[in-house]
């Protein structure tokens, strides 16, 4: 493990000038931490593990070497980043575009969801990077309307909640049909053992970086509880939502019927509230992430799975409507505001019997939360 300081700009880290032109549209002045880490090993090749908090700019930690090593004319794809969740995977797709701006060089997004026709027109065409969730990939290879012949970098991102949701053997599947010799590059916001095993067995020398202890990104985050009754949680929403009145926010249910049922009694009180969890057809789902991104849904009640690596700057505050069972979530969720410097809140709602899930929280991230009291609550 290693810590580097940042150097001072992205030319220092030894990226073209067309890339250099990308940052400068999308307006990102100087490296991440973990982006200056990461980048120049990534470029002289070597296998990477990039462990960084959510929002520190993992994306363009891996994609920025990827677009800068990008042969063109040669059969694709070149590169296959693997991801979670659909959500994820166009985030990425969105990026990765905005930052190889100005080359040749075709990005597609495999995921279920989406009519596989679709995906087999565009892979037929020929794509240069391939960013996909392991089952579609592996649907793909199956069917053998992709190859991994021309595949010379391999990126898992968000490595451990790819094993969280059991994806371990459709990666290992697509790691082994991947040629030798090749690069992979691993990015995680936690290194679990199950993340290690998976590095050590499909890894060759990697490069760790381990940024956690120097990235104040989730500590910046102004993180409350409040204690209410568990029927009086939707009146203490809406008192606080006229209270603090977010730019944005995100509000977290456990189950997909506990966000629908709240999604639709908000929704009376605030048109622009919208919905977002696994039952959803992937045309809601993407409705839905459009207009949250626009801004034109100011409100996203959400299940974990899909909240998670949600990426919108706006987001000011992050609601625990249920508090998460497990606590690696709830950094999970909290993750989703105080984007790249920017502040955030999170509350989260704590149930006369939900003390212990409260205290896990606290332990798992060595601080207690400022309990908050409202009154008539
Ligand atoms: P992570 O994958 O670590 O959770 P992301 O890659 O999603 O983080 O980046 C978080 C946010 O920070 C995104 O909105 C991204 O556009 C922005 N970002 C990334 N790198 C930079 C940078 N160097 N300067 C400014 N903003 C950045
Ligand atoms: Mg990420």
């Amino acid at each position: 493990a290693s810590s580097p300081t940042p150097p001072a700009s992205f030319a220092e880290l030894g990226l073209s000038r067309l890339t250099l032109a990308a940052l400068k549209t999308v307006n990102y002045r100087v490296p991440s931490p973990i982006q200056a880490a990461f980048i120049p090993p990534a470029l002289e090749g070597r296998d990477v593990i990039g462990q960084a908090k959510t929002g520190t700019g993992k994306t363009a930690a891996f994609s920025l070497p990827l677009i800068e090593m990008h042969e063109p004319g040669q059969p694709g794809p070149q590169a296959i980043i693997l991801a979670p969740t659909r959500e994820l995977v166009q985030q990425i797709c969105g990026e990765f575009e905005r930052l190889a701006r100005g080359r040749d060089l075709v990005v597609r997004g495999i995921y279920g969801g989406e009519p596989i026709e679709r995906q087999l027109r565009s892979l037929a065409k020929g794509v240069d990077v391939v960013v996909g969730t392991p089952g579609r990939v592996i649907d793909h290879l199956q069917r053998g309307t992709m190859s991994l012949e021309g595949v010379y970098h391999v990126v898992l991102d968000e490595a451990d909640r790819m094993l969280d949701i059991g994806f371990r053997p459709d990666i290992e599947r697509i790691l082994r049909k991947v040629p030798q010799p090749h690069q992979t590059l691993l990015l995680s916001a936690t290194l679990s053992p199950e993340v290690r095993r998976l590095a050590a067995r499909y890894m060759h020398e990697p490069v760790e970086l381990n940024l956690s202890r120097d990235e104040p990104s989730v500590e910046k985050i102004v993180q409350k509880y409040i204690p209410v009754d568990h029927n009086r949680k939707m009146e203490l929403l809406l008192h606080l939502l006229e209270l603090e009145k977010p730019r944005q926010c995100i509000v977290f249910c456990r189950t997909k019927r506990g966000a629908d049922k709240l999604a639709q009694r908000l929704a009376r009180r605030y048109p622009g509230v919208a919905t977002i969890h696994g039952d959803l057809p992937q045309t809601a789902r993407n409705r839905v992430m459009r207009g949250f991104r626009d801004g034109s849904i100011p409100i996203l009640v959400a299940t974990d799975v899909v909240g998670r690596g949600i990426d919108v700057e706006e987001i000011s505050h992050v609601v625990n409507y249920d508090i998460p069972d497990d606590p690696e979530n709830y950094l999970h969720r909290i993750g989703r505001t105080g984007r790249m410097g920017k502040d955030g809140v999170a509350y989260t709602f704590v149930g006369p019997d939900e003390g212990i899930p409260l205290t896990n929280i606290e332990v798992l991230i060595n601080k207690t939360l400022e309990r908050v009291v409202i009154p008539g609550f």
